[in-house]
């Protein structure tokens, strides 16, 4: 079996649960749907004075003292991604086929257009899809070597804290009544690992935060609708959460052609046993929304802000949607000074 995997790995496949050996069934069975009863379209984007286009989390205005932002592709000077006539593109993050002066420039004009001046700090984090948090200060923007983490914490004005991401999930946390920040990077693995219901206890024990007085923000990533995984995904939820099975969808992917003439395709076969699909796919967004729920965040204080990496790539960059070749958005969060 595994050579088939491999096979169909190779051919850019994942191999259909029905390769399960017949009489094996799994004991529960999981929710089915369609992929686009599961995606979550994003709000329209507010387009900065510099070009930059950014997402913000609805009803985060009213907070003054506050920074946020989740970027988008649009804006900024690189042309790594994007075709020739296209115009630039605000990838942030220093990948391989772009330009590191130009990744600094599109930094400056983020910072700039969150906070107003394009001199705030950023401090980033070399992502290892983990639990690890740091603890950051204006000492930490800026390192040409960033610290390890997933999850960047700080009650000092004056700095912007970013996770970066194309597919994983961006959360941000703030504490309205001490005045803490956090942003979080969450991966499946990260997810797993509880990247941020440990942030928020760190919240918690560190600074004095209470729960009730958070409010957080899960920002664009790969949805529900697209991302598929392997079985060693819901198992490694299912290791973890009492819950896991509710994150998980049998999902038939679209196909174009079935939808529009589905008569063509009508068998004898007994329903779900048509050949494509169904394949398994976790709703990352809906995992974290529950870990910050866990940790005694109030639902109503957790903002989705929608839209989904993979599917609206005019508007994100995406890992998976690019086979690899993409770009990164910043997800960031400050105290603004007084
Ligand atoms: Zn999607």
């Amino acid at each position: 079996m595994q050579g088939l995997d491999s096979l169909f790995a190779h051919a850019g496949l994942v191999r259909s649960r029905r390769g399960t050996p017949a009489g094996i069934t799994r004991e529960l069975r999981l929710e089915r749907a369609m992929p686009q009863e599961l995606t979550q379209t994003a709000p329209e984007p507010r387009v900065a004075a510099n070009g930059v286009e950014w997402l913000a989390a609805p009803g985060w205005n009213r907070m003054q003292w506050l920074w946020h932002g989740f970027s988008t592709r649009r804006g900024g000077g690189s042309r790594a991604y994007c075709s020739e006539d296209a115009p630039g593109e605000l990838n942030l993050g220093f990948t391989a086929s772009d330009d590191r002066a130009v990744v600094e420039h599109n930094r400056r004009l983020l910072a700039e257009a969150i906070t107003g001046s394009a001199e705030t700090p950023l401090v980033t984090l070399k992502h290892v899809h983990s639990n690890v948090l740091v603890r950051a200060g204006a000492a930490d923007a800026g390192l040409s070597v960033p610290h390890k983490g997933d999850g960047l914490v700080t009650d000092q004005p004056g700095l912007l804290l970013a996770v970066q991401t194309a597919d994983c999930i961006p959360v941000l946390v703030a504490d309205t009544k001490r005045r803490v920040v956090a942003a979080f990077h969450a991966g499946w693995r990260g997810t797993v690992k509880r990247i941020v219901e440990t942030g928020v206890g760190r919240m918690r024990l560190e600074f004095g935060c209470r729960p009730e007085d958070l409010v957080a923000a899960i920002g664009p990533g790969i949805g529900a609708c697209c991302y598929s995984v392997g079985d060693e995904v819901l198992s490694a939820f299912e290791s973890q959460f009492a819950y896991a099975r509710e994150l998980f969808r049998e999902v038939y992917d679209s196909d174009p052609v079935r939808i529009r003439y589905p008569m063509l395709f009508l068998t004898q076969r007994a329903p779900g046993h048509s050949p494509i699909g169904p394949n398994l796919h976790v709703d990352l967004t809906e995992a974290n929304r529950r870990q910050l729920l866990d940790a005694g965040v109030k639902a109503a204080a957790i903002r989705v802000v929608g839209g989904c990496t993979s599917c609206q790539r005019e508007l994100f960059f995406s890992h998976r949607g690019s086979q690899g070749f993409a770009g990164r958005m910043m997800s960031v969060i400050g105290i603004r000074v007084r």
